[in-house]
């Protein structure tokens, strides 16, 4: 057989990536849908269907897929499916796995959380090759985490583990957070944590600041940032304050699993020392004094538009393994892909 290929699909509130990628990780082609064109599920799997085709014919890769990763909002690992999406129109239980292999004639097919699958692409083809236990926390409009121990991604007994955007940070007076409850460290430090975080300085302190010539509820995590490169002093400190709490967390995390590093992505992440500076200074002061030192914080190394398709796709060569062997589908993850042109069922 000629080299294999994998698709990875990202599942996005907007739009859904998927791309055609080599086991080096080159993503050799992709191209997007919008998510919500369809309510019924099928025609979305149908049109989703076409788009991957047309990009696999005109690469002539008809032969060579071996695999299709899915990363998804509440995507389940074990069951295939989405559950209670909180932002997809197609029903509480959603037959993802089941109903693209379908599609695609059989092809094995994985799924699982989004920030999962941006650990596994860092695993594979980023940051933590070689790495066996690290934290993978992604920065968006949300707050995502992947945790990794002992060289798998940690799962728990129904799927769903690894919500570390939900430990509580605040216990009196918390912020209500998407998920109902109150003072979750998604609603500090995601992008709309930010945000918030804005307005309620903006509210609460008399200071002057370029942020108040914007329109209270339109500011963004980005004006936040703009404002603070350019020398805005509560800006700054809004980064400040949203880095402490992070680190604070991080420390805490730290002392679970003992993790190699904690890798952060997405578009806050890229705020540089801003950010890292305090989370930093926080972490170190936090943490369990025998952990001190021992764990990096360090940033993604995928390329942000290739990242979420990679990362997918790290899990279609997982499907591919556990399709053809349950057991070696726990091949040894320290390997990078790489190494070796075609990564057999055992990964050596
Ligand atoms: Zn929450």
């Amino acid at each position: 057989m000629s080299k294999p290929y994998v698709i990875g699909i990202d599942i996005g509130g907007t739009n859904t990536v998927f791309g055609i990628v080599d086991a080096r990780g080159h993503v050799v082609a992709s191209d997007s849908i919008k998510t919500k064109k369809h309510v019924n599920f099928d025609d979305y799997v149908a049109e989703l269907h076409e788009g991957i085709m047309r990009i696999v014919k005109a690469n002539e890769a008809e032969d060579k897929i071996q695999g299709i990763g899915i990363g998804a909002p509440n995507g389940n690992y074990y069951t295939g499916e989405i559950i209670n999406p909180p932002n997809l129109p197609w029903g509480p239980v959603i037959p993802l796995a089941q109903k693209v292999s379908k599609a695609f004639d059989g092809i094995p097919v994985a799924v699982t959380n989004d920030a999962n699958a941006a650990a596994l692409g860092e695993m594979t083809y980023g940051a933590a090759r070689g790495m066996k236990d690290f934290i993978m926390i992604t920065l968006g409009t949300g707050v995502g985490s992947g945790i990794v121990v002992n060289g798998q991604l940690v799962y728990g007994h129904d799927g769903f583990a690894g919500e570390l955007g939900h430990v509580i940070v605040k216990r009196n007076n918390g912020r209500i957070c998407g998920c109902g409850r109150t003072g979750c460290l998604e609603a500090y430090c995601s992008a709309t944590g930010v945000a918030r975080t804005a307005r309620e300085f903006l509210e609460v302190r008399t200071e002057p600041s370029t942020l108040r010539n914007l329109q209270i509820e339109d500011i963004t995590s980005k004006d936040v940032y703009e404002a603070a490169i350019a020398g805005d002093k509560m800006a700054q400190e809004i980064f400040t304050y949203t880095g402490t709490i992070l680190g604070e967390a991080f420390a805490d995390m730290v002392a679970f699993s003992s993790p190699q590093a904690i890798i952060l992505f997405g578009g806050l992440a890229k705020s540089g020392d801003l950010l890292l500076k305090p989370l930093k200074e926080a972490f170190d002061k936090s943490i369990l004094p025998i952990f001190r030192g021992g764990t990096k914080v360090i940033l993604s190394e995928l390329k942000e538009s290739d990242a979420a398709v990679l990362g997918a796709s790290a899990l279609g060569w997982e499907a591919k393994f556990k399709y053809e062997s349950p057991v070696a589908a726990s091949f040894d993850r320290g390997l990078p892909v790489e190494r070796d042109e075609q990564p057999t069922a055992t990964g050596k």
